[in-house]
């Protein structure tokens, strides 16, 4: 059906309820082909909407819903995991149906893999320090000594001795922003809460967290070795959260601890297995391609990226092909949490992996493909499905009217930031903690871009087209970009220190909501002697008592201390016959105000200028 549409262009229309899929990142020329309509009469019904598109642009969302709206269709964003999931599918790889096909015989039980989380400073790293000492294997053989992002230990259970595998970065916020990519590695969260302490606001979003993932809680009181420790009072505060002890007739397992003095810790480990053993079926197939998650990555100077994974299920190999998220490569080699080379790695083990071309992100879903051309094209693939919708994201999402209005009331004010760091963990810690800072509705922080490594031509482009402003932590620059990030203009800030970063990003933020401007004295000439001037004004003959007198700058003239003109300017300043820009403290110089033609010998002539005031 065609119809006249907005701006005299003739679109096909939909009866309202048409549905459309798009992948995040189409363009205009996208959503023609599957209206079979012309680009260039989206583009002009987009105008008359108020937004201005070529029609090879990546568009968000919001925009295509306008459109669609406008056009009598429902538009569906394909979601980036089902992207993902034809995207694999066109290389005959289907993670569903393969695990839908896996039959009793096939499945393994497989070691439970536990998050620690709970309040700062209610001692997370502590107990993790704790678990990985008590490891009697790992003893042996001289201890965990590597941190890779995991490491396992064993305990002996009914006999049996038994892996548990744990995540070795503490906190929650590890563990929420891997859920947020898709990513569920935790099977078992222990919540940590202090026993002269409580239940505190973090001990709390930890729970729901955890909740929130369906994942059971085992919860561990600690430093209960300390005077006024009262773990009772715990067990009691957390009834109200639905954490209900076993003692109290619920079916949570607490278990007092001191990571300090290394007590309970042997209860702990019991408590999760039992739990692991009464909630959860654990269980995976060992014999086929490995498929996990990778949990930490960095670039090595010689080793190139390193990826700690988690298999979660199938068998990881040397010599396997891998890709995860846009990275891609062969495992040329793997280390475990001792530092020892392992050949392979089955379910819920956690290994640092050698091999890949690029850093992967926390997060990232690891698989390994049938050779390395499929990894490298699934790799390829992902990137530039990222690619455009980080195209879609960057595009200004604000209407031509919004768009004035808001530049006539000096409104539209968005720090965009690009974040480089060393490993991913950083850089992902560092953007929700900059994401998180409040400043209020007027000013807009947006991470343009995020990766790990050396700050690129690419990085400096994207800060170029963006104005954003480029933070690297534990970075520098890659070779000659640093050059190119000067020719831009482009503002590049270096931190080893996370705080510092974010309270810079802060100040930055305050300054942009308005700054204030204080006065700020540069220098104070005394007149010697007027020379008149018909075609120039008169010409104070001065000597610069302080500071020094620029040209161009404000200035005021004083007589016997009072003001007799503000608001002048030093229009012209001269040392003997040649002009100067400025003359320092002891010189004399010849300096003209102008119109302003009342000087007389003895006057002050003071300069200042606008300062902007820093922000408490
Ligand atoms: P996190 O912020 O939760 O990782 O806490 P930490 O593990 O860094 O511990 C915070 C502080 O509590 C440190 O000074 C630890 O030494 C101390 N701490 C941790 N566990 C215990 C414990 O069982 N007993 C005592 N007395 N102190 C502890």
């Amino acid at each position: 059906m065609q119809a006249p549409s907005l701006g005299g262009v003739s679109v096909p229309r939909g009866n309202g309820s048409t549905v459309v899929r798009l992948r995040h990142g189409s363009s205009l020329n996208d959503f023609a082909d599957k209206i079979d309509a012309n680009p260039a009469s989206l583009v002009t019904v987009l105008f008359h909407l108020g937004e201005m598109a070529t029609a090879t642009q990546s568009l968000d969302e919001d925009t295509f819903g306008t459109l669609a709206a406008e056009l009598g269709y429902v538009i569906e964003m394909v979601s980036a995991e089902e992207e993902d999931r034809e995207l694999l599918g066109s290389f005959d790889i289907d993670l569903e149906a393969e695990e839908a096909g896996e039959s009793d015989e096939d499945l393994q039980a497989r070691p439970p893999v536990v998050t620690v989380m709970g309040h700062v400073d209610h001692g997370k790293t502590k107990l993790l320090d704790a678990i990985r000492s008590t490891d009697v294997v790992a003893g042996e053989a001289g201890g965990i000594t590597q941190h890779i992002g995991a490491y396992q230990v064993t305990k002996t259970h009914e006999g049996v001795e038994r892996p548990i595998t744990f995540i070795d970065t503490p906190g929650h916020e590890a563990f929420t922003a891997m859920r947020a990519r898709g990513a569920q590695v935790t099977d078992i969260a222990i919540l940590v809460v202090a026993a002269d302490d409580g239940v505190m606001p973090q001990t709390i979003e930890a729970l729901n967290h955890a909740q929130a993932a369906n994942v059971p809680i085992v919860v561990a009181v600690n430093k209960v070795d300390k005077e006024g420790a009262n773990p009772a009072k715990i067990r009691q505060q957390l009834t109200e959260y639905n954490l209900v002890a076993e003692e109290y007739g619920g079916d949570t397992m607490f278990v007092d601890v001191s990571a300090k003095q290394n007590l309970g810790i042997d209860e702990l480990l019991e408590a999760v297995l039992l739990t692991a053993d009464a909630a959860l079926d654990l269980r995976a197939n060992p014999d086929k391609d490995a498929r996990g998650v990778a949990i930490e990555a960095n670039l090595d100077k010689g080793r190139g990226a390193v990826a700690t994974v988690l298999v979660q299920s199938g068998t990881l190999h040397v010599g396997d092909a891998i890709v995860a998220g846009t990275a891609f490569g062969r495992v040329r080699a793997m280390f475990d949490e001792h530092g020892d080379t392992v050949t392979e790695a089955g379910p819920s083990r956690p290994v640092q992996v050698l091999g890949l071309a690029s850093v992967p992100s926390a997060g990232d879903t690891l698989l390994v493909a049938p050779e390395e051309r499929t990894a490298r094209q699934i790799a390829e693939k992902r990137e530039a499905a990222e690619r455009a919708a980080l195209l879609a994201k960057r595009r200004k999402r604000i209407s031509l009217e919004d768009f004035t209005q808001a530049l006539a009331q000096g409104k539209v004010e968005t720090l965009n930031l690009v974040i480089k760091g060393d490993v991913s963990g950083a850089v992902e810690a560092l953007e929700d903690a900059l994401l998180k800072i409040d400043v209020g509705d007027e000013v807009d922080l947006r991470v343009i871009h995020r990766g790990v490594g050396a700050i690129t031509q690419n990085d400096v482009n994207l800060a170029t087209v963006d104005n954003a402003i480029i933070l690297g932590f534990n970075v520098k620059f890659a070779e000659r970009v640093e050059e190119l990030a000067d020719r831009e203009g482009v503002d590049v800030r270096f931190y080893s220190v996370i705080y510092q970063a974010i309270d810079d990003v802060e100040a930055a933020l305050k300054g942009m909501l308005k700054p204030e401007y204080e006065e700020a004295q540069l220098g104070t000439a005394e007149v010697r002697e007027v020379f008149r001037s018909s075609k120039f004004g008169n010409i104070a003959g001065s000597i610069v008592r302080s500071g020094e007198i620029r040209r161009n700058t404000k200035a005021r003239v004083l007589r016997g201390g009072k003001v007799i003109g503000d608001n002048l300017t030093i229009e012209s300043l001269k040392r003997f016959k040649d002009d100067a820009t400025e003359v320092r403290e002891g010189f004399e110089c010849g300096i003209g105000l102008g119109s302003f033609n009342d000087l007389e010998i003895g006057d002050v002539i003071e300069t200042w200028e606008m300062r902007e005031k820093p922000r408490s």
